[in-house]
Formats: C-alpha cells, structure tokens, sequence
C-alpha cells in the first residue's frame, strides 16, 4: 500500500460520519476545546440515514407531567427483550429530554404546542413522547446541524471513505486512513470517534442510504472493538422492491390497514388469507413481513423478490394521509399504483447490534469511541420506534465530549500496516464488555490490511449482489437452520472469488467488497448460534424466546494464529 503521498492534517477529534451522531460529536469536541475534523462518504449530511429520517425523537422532555425517564426506561426494557445495557438505557432516558432542547439551542425547529413542544405518540412507547422536526423529515435539523458545525470550524472533509482506523505502537488509536477519490488522506489524532451508522446495504432491500453498507463496523472490528447483537436486524414488511431507482421506499406503515388495499403474490392470490385470516393485510408488521417473506421463499415472489400491492379499490384520499412519501416516489416512476400492480418487499430498517461501547462510547480500544446507529447495547433485540434519532443525538453529544477530554493528553502517530491474515472469534458472554477468559471459536478470516492496490473494479457489484442474496437466504426475516447452513456454505465458497478481485480493485470497493463480506458472515453465524426467537430474530425451527439465552453473541478480531486453521469448518 502506497500512502507516502498522502495528504496529512492533525487534529485533535475526528468524527467519522456526518449523520446526527457525527455531526453532534464534532460541534460537541469543538464546544469542549478540541480542533475537530469530520470525514464522511459522499456529500456532508447526505450521505447519512440521519438525512432520510422521518424526523421522530423520543424523549422525556418535563412537558407531560405523567411521563418520566422510568416510563421511557421501561418501554424500552419490553421491547429489548432483556438483552438491554441498563447503564445506557438509564443514560439515555435521562439524557434524551436535555439532547432535545440542546438541539433546540442549537436552531433545530421542532413542532410547537402551547409555547413549547409538541409531543406525538409513536407505536410501542406508553406515553405520546416524540418530538418531530418542521419540515416532515429529518433535513431541517441536519442542514442546521451542518452550518453550525461549519461555522465552529469544525473541517468537514466530504467524499471521503475512511478505510482504517490507524493505532500507535502502543495500541490507542492516533487516527484513520482515508481514501478520497484516487488520494490517499491521513487524518492524525488522539481521539478517533466512529459515527458511521447502520448497515442496511448489506441486505437486497432497505430503507436505508445507498452507502450504509456497515463499513464503520468493520472498521470497528479490524481496529480491535467488540461487535455484538448482530443477529437482531429490525425489518419492515412493505417498500418499494423495483423500479430500482426508489427501491427501499417504504410504502408508509399504515398503507396495508387501507380498505381496498391488497396483496397479491405472483400467482395473483391475497396470500393474507394463509396467514391472519381476521385482520388480513392489516395484520402487524412482524406477520406481515414474515408471510411476504414466506411468499417469496416458497417460489410465489413476483420478479424482483416481492410481492404485488393492488390498490385499485382503496380509497384514494385516505391513501394520500399515510403514504405521501410513497406516492411521490412512484409518482416519479411514472407508475400510476391504482392501475397498475406494485412491487414491494421487507425491507432492512435499522441494526440493533453492533460495536460495544460504554455510556461515552469508549469502544474498549483506548483513543476509540463510536456513537449513534453503529453501536450495540440500548435496543437488544428490537428498537422502539423514535429511539433512533435521540440515541444519535444523545451518545454523539457524549462521545464528543469524551473524545475532547481525552485528546488532551497528545499523541505521537505511528502505524504498523499489518499484513497478516487476522480471525474473528466468536463468543457467547452475559456481557460483551467483559469477555476476557471466554471461550472462543474462530468463525472467519480477515485479509490483510493492504487489499485494493489496483484501479480496476472487476465484479465488485455482482459479487455485492451475491452476498446480498446469501445474508437475505440465511438471515432474513424467517430463519432455520437449514437456511442458515445453505448460506453459511455459499458465504465460504466466496472466500476464494472475493479474495481474487479484491487484489485488482480500487481501494475503497476493496474496503466496501471486504467489509460487506465479513460482517455478513458474522450476521449468518450470530443467526446460527442464536437457537431460539427474540424480538427481531425469528427461528422457524425454535419459535419460542428461550431463558438460557439471556446472553449475547460476541466477535473480537485477532491476528491469525496457527490454531485458527480449521475456523472455516467451525464455520459450517
Ligand atoms: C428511512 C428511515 C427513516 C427513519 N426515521 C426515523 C425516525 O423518524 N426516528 C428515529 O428515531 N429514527 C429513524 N430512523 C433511524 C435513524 O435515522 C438512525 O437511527 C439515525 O439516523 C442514525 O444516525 P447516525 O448518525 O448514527 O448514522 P447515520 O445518520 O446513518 O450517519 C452515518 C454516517 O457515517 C458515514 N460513514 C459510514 N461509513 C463510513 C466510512 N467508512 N467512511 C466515512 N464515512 C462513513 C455515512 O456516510 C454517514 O455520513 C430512520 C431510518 C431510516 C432509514
């Protein structure tokens, strides 16, 4: 890897992404004395699911006398399903309320009652406690939250992918690599904070950003961080399977409880009736998602793995309520939906595993924190709706002012670009943040860190689409162990293929390929181990929720030993 060109800047923070956690971060350092960078892929602010939100935050804010943190505390311990971080979830109740009216001194405009805030319900929460952004999405609050930081100077370096964290010789980190276009970028500094979000990309159909294809995870995992509950992948039952150009759309959660409003599959049969005679396609979303799921697994999906919408008899008006969003997107298409059939399918929403941090996202490597989406612990097994927002909101602020505090103490950057091959190791542990002593299986290799030295791209997309297939075969909504295993074998058959173009791509679709790799296979052994249904996680073949496995599901990355020869049949 040839990087003695690069360009280099020192900082005290940098902040990789400029969703809400990043950008909350940055202005956060740069509030506590800290000089701040912030490096994202694609534009600043839009490349980030922050950007696609609906603009919904959750959050005891003292305006409902009946509501307080334990109520908001409780709310969330049902839906996780006790696999919970009470010390982040009693930060996070406690510290939502104040991250809102932050946002507020900050000049994000939110939807006003009385003189103060207007709160909402939203599905799941026991009080109506959502706050929502003017402006019917999440764009107002991020393009304020981007001119403030710009105008704290804080550096915002846009179409940027950070491809490694980089460490001292003594292991913190001292910052990340990046590529820019053909460039390589070093940003050095004592702090490292990963805002990277979530990693809806990795599967066919999402509503997340086109980029979310889960990089910062591995970034986490390669730099030494602990991942956990990656099993728990929150899907919702009905977006946009094609035209390909709006794919991931959700159709609006309360489209299908429309009178009038079908679904049909490819043989042109309402498949509802198989599956929740009563309520039919108003049924919940979890049945809904599943028998779609079904539906097109059995060989009944329509062209591009979904099923058909009919609405030639809804109701137009009550349609347009629900669905703006939606109706604008095919609107664009040039598809007339009371004409003409719909395709939709699940799609992946939000990830509730991912790298394992403390109330100020302090990942266990020193000098590293990470914030927002891309980190594990406040959801468990399922995410409560408007939690996302204020998750972002609420650790990004934290994390920032840790990673001020800590870059105090300067740093002398140096890096050892290790070229050895490195394995992660899986665990089951009642608490990922101390793992020291568990026994360890080693579940898949990691190339070396030198991959993607050359310019030509080979068949990185076709392979993407590939993997795709494999973690939506092995880990989709419906899981069983004979799925699991068919795509289990699939994923290791790849090694070989993927391992070839990554020596002839670009650095950064060498970085993406092998990222997406990876984290696949460890979504598909966590839905292995997992031998029992919570929340998220469905096991056809182990419906009920089981006691024993009150526990978590852990990957730590280590350099390859001689032992670690035979990981790829532990694999199996
Ligand atoms: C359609 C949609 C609607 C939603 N609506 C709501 C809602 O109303 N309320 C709610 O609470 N939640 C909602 N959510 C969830 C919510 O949007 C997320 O939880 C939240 O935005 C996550 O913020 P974040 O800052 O952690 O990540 P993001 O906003 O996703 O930002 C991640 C950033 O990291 C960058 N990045 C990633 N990897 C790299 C890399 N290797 N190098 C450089 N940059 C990188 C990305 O480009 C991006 O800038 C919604 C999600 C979606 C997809």
């Amino acid at each position: 890897m040839n990087i003695s060109q690069a360009e280099r800047r020192r900082v005290d923070v940098v902040v990789v992404g400029s969703g809400l956690a990043g950008l909350l971060a940055a202005i956060t350092a740069r509030e506590n004395g800290a000089s701040v960078a912030l490096v994202a892929q694609g534009e600043i602010g839009r490349s980030a699911n922050s950007w696609l939100a609906s603009g919904g935050l959750a959050a005891v804010t003292g305006i409902d006398p009946d509501d307080s943190p334990e109520h908001h505390l409780e709310d969330i311990r049902r839906t996780a399903r006790g696999l919970v971080f009470e010390d982040i979830a009693r930060i996070f109740v406690d510290e939502a309320g104040p991250a809102i009216r932050k946002l507020e001194t900050l000049g994000v405009r939110f939807h006003a009652r009385d003189g103060d805030l207007a709160l909402f319900p939203a599905p799941g929460h026991s009080l109506a406690r959502s706050v929502r952004c003017e402006g019917g999405g999440a764009v107002g609050l991020m393009t304020t939250l981007i001119d403030v930081a710009s105008e704290r100077d804080v550096q915002l370096i846009g179409n940027t992918t950070a491809v490694e964290v980089l460490k001292s010789a003594e292991g913190r980190a001292a910052g990340i690599l990046c590529r820019s276009g053909d460039a390589w970028q070093i940003v050095e500094a004592a702090s490292v904070v990963l805002a990277c979000g979530g990693m809806g990309k990795l599967f066919p159909v999402t509503s997340n950003h086109e980029l979310a294809d889960g990089s910062g995870y591995y970034l986490a995992l390669k730099a030494g961080a602990v991942l956990t509950d990656l099993e728990f992948v929150q899907f919702t039952p009905t977006s946009l399977a094609w035209p390909l150009e709006v794919r991931g759309t959700s159709t609006g959660g309360g489209l299908m409880a429309q009178p009038g409003v079908k679904l049909l599959n490819a043989n042109g049969e309402r498949f509802m009736s198989r599956y929740d005679p009563e309520r039919m396609e108003a049924s919940t979303r979890d049945v809904l998602a599943r028998a779609i799921f079904r539906e097109v697994s059995e060989g009944r999906g329509t062209e591009h793995g979904g099923v058909h919408v009919d609405m030639s008899e809804a109701d137009r008006d009550a349609v347009a309520q629900v669905s703006g969003r939606f109706l604008r997107a095919i609107d664009a298409m040039g598809i007339d939906p009371y004409s003409e059939r719909v395709e939709v399918a699940p799609d992946v929403h939000f990830a509730m595993g991912g790298v394992v941090a403390d109330v100020d996202g302090r990942t266990g490597v020193p000098g590293l924190f990470a914030a927002g989406e891309i980190t594990a612990g406040l959801h468990g097994a399922t995410r409560l709706n408007s939690n996302g927002l204020s998750e972002a909101a609420v650790f990004g602020i934290r994390a920032g002012r840790a990673a001020a505090t800590e870059s105090a103490a300067a740093q002398t950057w140096s890096c050892d670009f290790d070229s050895r091959h490195r394995v992660v190791h899986a665990m089951i542990a009642e608490d990922p943040r101390h793992i020291d002593g568990q026994h360890r299986t080693g579940v898949i290799r990691i190339g070396p860190v030198a991959s993607g030295v050359g310019e030509a791209g080979g068949n990185v997309p076709a392979l993407k689409s590939e993997l795709r297939e494999i973690l939506m075969d092995g880990a989709g909504i419906e899981r069983r162990t004979e799925t699991i295993t068919r795509a289990l074998t699939r994923h290791a058959a790849l090694r070989d293929q993927i391992d070839t173009v990554l020596a002839s791509a670009t650095p950064t679709e060498a970085f993406s390929l092998d990222g997406m790799y990876v984290l696949s296979g460890l979504i598909l052994q966590a839905s292995r181990l997992r031998t029992e249904s919570r929340g998220a996680h469905f096991r056809a073949d182990y419906p009920a929720q089981d006691p024993t496995w009150d526990r978590h599901i852990a990957f730590v990355c280590e350099p390859a030993t001689a032992g670690d020869t035979q990981f790829e049949e532990a694999a199996q």
